[in-house]
């Protein structure tokens, strides 16, 4: 490939404590070769002398590539909502260079030569790096171990039970005893017992059944004994509470290798908005687009959670992409299934915060970067060597969500219609575009 000059860009790369305007320079075989001093206006041609291709991103920034720890890809099974061809365009689009995708799909990922096939597939059709979190479970149903060595030994990087939770305290504890990176989703269903939004005021008003704080504080207690007892590294999905973000403060303060990651919608919404949205539904109910699990929570615990972005309590964050049908959604908030996507919205998202004044711009990269690359264990930062993984972004341009606009094949967010401001323009993958604006110069 033709050797890459980047100039002019404020470098926000946490992983090295940089942030400054910079050319970043990136060599023939798409690794980064120099972060150098600016040199001004002297990038306005295409190729420079040497026949390096010129990019001028003054004004914008230049991020390694950001990390996304919880994807559904929906392959096998659902490939009629995502797949890991539009799946990783959208990752691509939203800046994510590498991205960890979930095991409940049909079939559930919980045995080599289901993984193995979608391995296959990854290799031919991903447009970024994708890791595949195993089922730790059989069916996912929890109640016994998958062959976790077997599994490991196909390619996968972590083991989970995403979308259900672990029934079985000795299930969780097999997977633990592995040493690698178990990410579970913690909900006690006897205590959610079928629960669709966040217990209280919201729940009573909509008279739609309650979801508990408790059903994951609870769990993550369990969670966290279990961890103590077996050791392991154990990642909390999708935190929602206060009582699991204290348990994971004090396991951490105690040394437990434990983490958590933390969505943008649950950082930007709250159980208001569901009770706004009363009337908008296609039942005259609430918007299906906000039903996730766990759910919205109330806004005192939000500002509590975006205290964690800040403070390091919570470690990452992720986007729990999670693409349905518009039919599955259109049934109505409580038939519809839980779960927005994100991959497109993410950034912008957690801009809101940085203008917000909740999150530095180092932060609120890290949070993306850094955060997630520190829990899968993989190396990140910009430096020379490293593969030139990066995105580049406008941070001023404003647009508003547009979910007809997106490259993932579905279009639930929970964010339509909302004024953004920041802008993925380039995604670089080893110094080769895999995500572009249209009408880019380049
Ligand atoms: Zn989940």
């Amino acid at each position: 490939m033709r050797p890459l000059k980047i100039c002019g860009a404020r470098i926000i790369d946490p992983a090295q404590g940089l942030d400054a305007i910079r050319d970043l320079w990136v060599d023939g075989h798409g690794r980064v070769e120099a972060i150098r001093r600016s040199g001004g206006k002297t990038d306005r041609a295409k190729l420079d002398e040497r026949g390096r291709r010129v990019v001028s991103a003054h004004g914008k920034w230049l991020l390694p590539g950001l990390i996304d720890l919880h994807v559904h890809l929906r392959q096998p099974g659902a490939t009629k909502t995502e797949s890991v061809a539009t799946g990783t365009q959208a990752a691509a689009a939203g800046g994510f260079t590498r991205i960890v995708c979930m095991p409940n799909t049909k079939p559930v990922l919980d045995n080599p030569k289901t993984l193995a096939r979608l391995m296959e597939v990854i290799r031919r059709e991903a447009r970024v790096r994708v890791h595949v979190a195993a089922s730790l479970s059989l069916g996912l149903r929890g109640q016994g171990a998958s062959d976790h060595d077997a599994l490991f030994k196909a390619g996968a990087t972590a083991l989970s039970d995403d979308g259900q939770g672990t029934e079985r305290r000795d299930v969780l504890a097999q997977a633990l005893a592995t040493g690698r990176l178990v990410m579970v989703h913690a909900e006690d269903h006897k205590v959610s017992a079928g629960g669709q939004v966040c217990a209280g005021p919201v729940a009573r008003q909509l008279g739609l059944p309650p979801w508990p704080a408790a059903a994951e504080g609870l769990r993550v207690e369990r969670d966290l004994s279990c961890l103590k007892r077996v050791g392991g590294r154990l990642h909390i999905q999708h935190l929602s509470t206060r009582g699991a973000l204290n348990a994971v403060r004090r396991a951490r303060a105690a040394g437990l290798a434990v983490s958590a990651e933390l969505t943008p919608h649950h950082a930007l919404l709250s159980a208001d908005d569901v009770l706004a949205s009363q009337g908008r539904g296609p039942d005259g109910g609430p918007d299906p687009m906000l039903k996730m699990n766990p759910p919205l929570r109330g806004r005192a615990e939000r500002r509590i959670l975006r205290e964690a972005l800040a403070d390091g309590g919570i470690q990452a964050m992720a986007t729990d992409h999670a693409p349905h049908s518009q039919k599955a959604k259109s049934r109505g908030f409580e038939h519809a299934p839980f779960g927005v996507i994100g991959l497109e919205t993410a950034l912008a998202a957690t801009l809101e915060m940085v203008r917000e004044g909740l999150l530095d711009a180092s932060r609120a990269v890290a949070l993306w970067t850094l955060g997630p690359a520190k829990i899968l264990d993989v190396p990140v930062a910009l430096r020379p060597g490293a593969p030139a993984d990066l995105c580049l972004v406008d941070p001023n341009h404003s647009w508003t969500v547009d979910a007809g606009a997106f490259l993932s094949r579905s279009r639930n967010t929970a964010f339509a219609g909302r004024a953004m401001r920041g802008k993925v323009i380039l995604t670089l993958l080893a110094g080769r575009p895999v995500y572009r604006e249209a009408g880019l110069n380049w």
